[in-house]
């Protein structure tokens, strides 16, 4: 809970940046402004469940979710109402995410015009800024979603949420449906835009390759629960739980980068019933009999990296990452 998430802002330095979000029973994770969070996991493993959490569409099950410090639970109507639109989500297939009925200037120019951050004689103008920012042709925006292409949708949909001047965005899967060179020109946007605008996002992806490039900080999802988390230098170059070993050790080369990873042994379980204990212990190579019984909790392991595994609590055996190689 909230304990482990404090500690983690603790170890991660006095002079860190404002956090921005922060959050949910067992699973602990602070994100501070201007980073870019790596959310890494298996389909299925609540990465995107997480997600909505974060941007305040789902409420946490238990524990907490702070924001700028406060529990979203007790913000005021007006507070949460901030928050909705500090926090903007980006999904994986805008044609589902966008009306089909609407036209651009509507998709885009409607919430900011509603909630009062731009007058109506000026919302034409103020959508055709946006589109010109993102790449469209401001000369389309009587257009419909399906007279565009994914790549052109997924910018529509970016512009939809700076439209509202989030400081969070959550990328869900935002460019795993994207040929590599279009995925290639969203992200790029997206880093261009982090810069000009002093963006924060939640980066959640099933692709390490993707996360590797972007990241200043990785968390690693299993089955519900974050595992491992870390800054990106340390993530990639000293893994330590098991899981992340093993997706590290099938990371695909750039060029094949669009496989999805699943080759570690044996089934995912399901996330409605996880195994006891570890729920990585069906498929886990180090696993002991401790790891069936009792569920590790997320622990230091080296400056800002936090790992779930008994392993660490046996120095004997130590963690994972002299196996990474
Ligand atoms: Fe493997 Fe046990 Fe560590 Fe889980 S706790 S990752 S099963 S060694
Ligand atoms: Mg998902």
């Amino acid at each position: 809970g909230l304990d482990v998430a404090e500690k983690l802002a603790r170890a991660l330095g006095a002079n860190i940046r404002e956090e921005v979000v922060h959050a949910v029973e067992g699973v602990d994770i602070a994100i501070r402004q201007g980073e870019v969070f790596g959310l890494v996991g298996e389909s299925g493993c609540g990465k995107s469940t997480l997600g909505r959490v974060l941007a305040g569409i789902l409420p946490p099950t238990d524990g907490e979710l702070l924001w700028r410090g406060r529990d979203v639970a007790g913000l005021s109507r007006a507070d949460r109402l901030e928050m909705r639109l500090a926090v903007q989500m980006i999904f994986q297939d805008p044609m589902s995410s966008l009306n089909p009925r609407k036209r651009v200037i509507d998709l885009i120019g409607e919430a900011p015009r509603v909630h009062g951050l731009v007058r109506a004689g000026e919302v034409d103008d103020y959508v055709a800024s946006l589109m010109q920012r993102v790449g469209l042709d401001p000369a389309y925006r009587r257009r419909y979603p399906h007279q565009f292409s994914g790549g052109q949708r997924q910018r529509i949909g970016i512009a939809r949420a700076l439209a509202v001047r989030p400081k969070l965005i959550v990328c869900d899967e935002s460019v795993s449906a994207l040929d590599v060179s279009i995925q290639a020109q969203v992200i790029n946007l997206f880093m261009d835009l982090r810069e000009e605008l002093d963006l924060t996002y939640l980066f959640i992806s099933h692709d390490l390759g993707v996360v590797k490039h972007i990241s200043d900080r990785v968390g690693i999802m299993y089955l519900g629960r974050v595992v491992e988390t870390a800054g990106a230098d340390d993530f990639f170059a000293a893994p330590n739980h098991p899981y992340t070993v093993a997706l590290l050790k099938e990371l695909p080369s750039v060029k094949d980068r669009r496989r999805d990873f699943t080759p570690i042994r044996g089934e995912i379980p399901s996330p409605l019933d996880p195994p006891p204990g570890c729920a990585f212990h069906p498929r886990c190579p180090r696993a002991m009999p401790v790891c069936s019984a009792d569920l590790p909790a997320l622990k230091p392991v080296a400056a800002a990296h936090w790992s779930a595994c008994h392993l660490n609590d046996m120095p004997a055996l130590r963690p994972a990452s002299e196996t990474a190689a």
